[in-house]
């Protein structure tokens, strides 16, 4: 039966789209950003063992090898992920659809839908092609939360059944994000046209960071050409909490300036970025 590796599920938030969700974070990713906010769900957990003895309840142990967690005794104190050297978590659990399901309907009746994010969700496109034909008949509305690695243009039965795609857009320079993320930034821009082009673009989202104004306008200023009204463009200011160690030595320990925020949505609304905000 498929399985998808479940990092964590918060039942309720607002900040993952419109109105009241069910957030669910699949575990691994392609990217290695430096000013990732939950490492813990890039790796799959190596099940090195080196967390285990530091839990402070003993909810983990070593079975046959493999690292278990006891979720009936933990006390969420994060030790176990904040040592995790691998940037991984004891706590992952593979799940089917249906015990997903079971877990999303406790919040029936609160919510508007679900938003799947990571990690990179679309590492699992199976999984959410199968989530998404159940969970849209229980009458939820379907987000994927992606930094656009994986090309959606493979992917045009499950684009279908969700209600739209909420895309990072890291960096627009290609050698600026394969050296903010390890990666290549050139399907993320063939993504971010071809959601367009499909009316599946629910919102784009660049991280401004303190240290790089000149890449943050050119990301900025192209973002806006493409997308002009037709999509929401949020501007993250840059936080250094929950960033890994090597994040704060690169990109620094202090926020993104609102001056400088608002400075560039003001360049993105007068390039026609109309639905451009602040975070
Ligand atoms: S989060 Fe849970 S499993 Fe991890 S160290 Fe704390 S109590 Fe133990
Ligand atoms: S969570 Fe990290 S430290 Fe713990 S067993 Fe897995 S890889 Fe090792």
């Amino acid at each position: 039966m498929l399985k998808a590796p479940v990092n964590k599920i918060i039942p309720f938030s607002n900040v993952d789209g419109p109105g009241n969700r069910t957030s669910i974070f699949l575990q691994s990713c392609p990217f290695r950003c430096y000013y990732c906010h939950n490492p813990e769900t890039i790796n799959m957990c190596n099940h090195c063992g080196d967390c285990v003895d530091l839990c402070p309840v003993h909810a983990l142990s070593i079975k046959k090898g493999k690292v278990v967690w006891d979720s009936t005794i933990c006390v969420d104190c994060d030790t176990c992920i904040k040592t995790c050297k691998y940037m991984s978590s004891p706590k992952i659990k593979e799940m089917t659809v249906k015990e997903l399901l079971v877990e999303i309907s406790k919040q029936k009746g609160f919510i508007r839908g679900i938003t799947v994010s990571g990690g990179e969700c679309m590492n699992h496109a199976e999984f959410l092609l199968e989530l998404f034909k159940k969970a849209k008949k229980e009458g939820y509305s379907c987000l994927i939360d992606s930094n656009g690695i994986h090309d959606f243009s493979k992917y045009e039965e499950l684009l279908d059944l969700s209600d739209g795609v909420m895309l990072d857009v890291k960096a627009y320079d290609d050698q600026f994000h394969e050296y903010l993320t390890g990666a290549s930034n050139k399907q993320v821009q063939k993504n971010l046209n071809y959601l367009l082009k499909k009316n599946k673009l629910v919102e784009v989202r660049t991280v401004l960071l303190p240290n790089s104004p000149k890449q943050n306008e050119i990301t900025v200023t192209e973002v806006s050409k493409i997308i002009q009204d037709k999509t929401l463009y949020k501007l993250l200011r840059y936080r250094p909490f929950g960033v890994r160690e090597e994040g704060i030595k690169e990109i620094g320990n202090t926020i993104t300036t609102e001056k400088e925020a608002n400075k560039l949505a003001k360049k993105a609304i007068q390039l026609g970025a109309k639905n451009t905000v602040v975070v």
